[in-house]
């Protein structure tokens, strides 16, 4: 990770130190950056403010000095050099990992009394003030190397600590910005992927519901006669072994109707067959609107008809039989005119199998057939 000094270390706490720091020892302190930026600079000296850096030819040599001190600064050793202008300066870079982010300076001092001389010689080449320039220099201090050499060691470990600390608590500040983004964009992802699982749960549940439709439609199917669209002999067979177990159990009455249309034969020859099948249709219709919830129309085959009348007794069953049988005689049907029906009622007793039960009924019709048709017969007792 390339931090720079300014990510890592707080300057304006640095600038408060370092202002102590001048306070205390008198000695300018500065921190550049590698780009050349002065990121503190504290107590210069006003022979390099006031004299040195006004004039340009003096002003090259102080920036020529700090574009030098980079160049030679590439150890952790401090480097001490005399600017071009007569002071002396010391510096070190100031380094993370063996990379360096900027440099610290102590500098504009001497290490011994000035030569007087040396600088009235320059005054005049920079047509400076003598006196008043020669006044300036009484405030440059005078500093030893050994006591250079303490400061310095105490700075390289100082900006050592400084920029170790600071760049652990800016990669920990990274880190934390990086989980806090993961951890959004996490969120964003399940929300995202929880809204999708929901559709698809939707999108299941109405597949679901669709498919039990067509299940109930095709069961419907199974047990639907198209022609006539009543029920059909499977039906029939589910529904008398329920109803015959019911009335066993619940000791309630169940009565069976079965009809025939009569000479059928004679329509299909004299009207043709599909008219025969209008009327197999419309008397389906017909007797669906006579018979009560729970009772059953079942086409039992060519133009029979079966009705289940379950908790029925045979007094009830009767009636209702002579009453379709009436209905029938009365109807117009389409293109065919009237026809009559004949009917045998039977009712289940104890000992009827359901076999038993249909012959019986069957027999009942046959009766109402030999009888004369459009007709009811009761079947008897045994
Ligand atoms: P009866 O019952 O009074 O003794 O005389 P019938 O003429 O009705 O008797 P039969 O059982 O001999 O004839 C039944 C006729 O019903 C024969 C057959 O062509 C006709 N039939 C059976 N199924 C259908 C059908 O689905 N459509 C048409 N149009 N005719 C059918
Ligand atoms: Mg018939
Ligand atoms: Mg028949």
């Amino acid at each position: 990770m390339n931090l720079s000094l300014q990510e890592i270390i707080n300057l304006d706490e640095l600038k408060e130190l370092m202002h102590f720091f001048y306070e205390a020892a008198g000695i300018a302190v500065g921190v550049m950056d590698t780009n050349h930026n002065w990121l503190v600079a504290i107590g210069w000296q006003r022979i390099c403010t006031d004299f040195h850096r006004t004039n340009p030819e003096s002003r090259k040599n102080c920036i020529l000095s700090e574009f030098r001190i980079q160049e030679y600064l590439d150890s952790k050793e401090y480097l001490t050099y005399p600017c071009p202008n007569g002071l002396i300066e010391v510096a070190i870079p100031i380094l993370l990992d063996d990379v360096p982010l900027g440099f610290f300076f102590l500098g504009q001092f001497h290490h011994h009394p000035l030569d007087r001389d040396y600088f009235r010689r320059q005054a005049i080449a920079y047509g400076f003030d003598i006196e008043e320039y020669l006044q300036t220099l009484d405030a440059i201090p005078v500093v030893s190397e050994q006591r250079i050499s303490y400061l310095m060691r105490f700075f390289a470990r100082f900006f050592d600590l400084l920029t170790r600390i600071g760049s652990e608590s800016q990669q920990r500040r990274q880190a934390e910005q990086e989980t806090k983004q993961a951890k959004e964009q996490l969120e964003i992802r399940v929300e995202e992927r929880t809204h999708e699982l929901n559709r698809a749960l939707i999108e299941v549940g109405d597949l679901a519901a669709q498919l039990n439709e067509s299940l109930l439609q095709v069961e419907q199917l199974a047990v639907t006669d198209t022609l006539t669209e009543t029920y059909n002999r499977r039906k029939f067979d589910e529904s008398i072994i329920q109803e015959h177990h019911r009335a066993k159990q619940e000791k309630t009455p169940f009565s069976l109707i079965m009809l025939d249309i009569d000479h059928f034969k004679k329509v299909n020859d004299k009207y043709g067959h599909s008219v025969g099948d209008l009327v197999l249709k419309q008397l389906s219709q017909l007797i669906r609107g006579l018979i009560r919830q729970g009772d059953l129309l079942i086409r039992w085959g060519g133009e029979e008809f079966l009705i289940l009348l379950p908790t029925t007794l045979i007094e009830e069953a009767g009636p209702f039989a002579e009453r379709i049988r009436v209905e029938v005689e009365q109807e117009q049907f389409v293109d065919a005119g009237s026809i009559t029906i004949s009917l045998g009622v039977a009712q289940l007793h104890e000992g009827d199998s359901t076999d038993t039960l249909l012959k019986r009924v069957d027999n009942a019709l046959y009766q109402a057939k030999h009888e004369g048709r459009n007709r009811v017969v009761l079947c008897s007792e045994t």
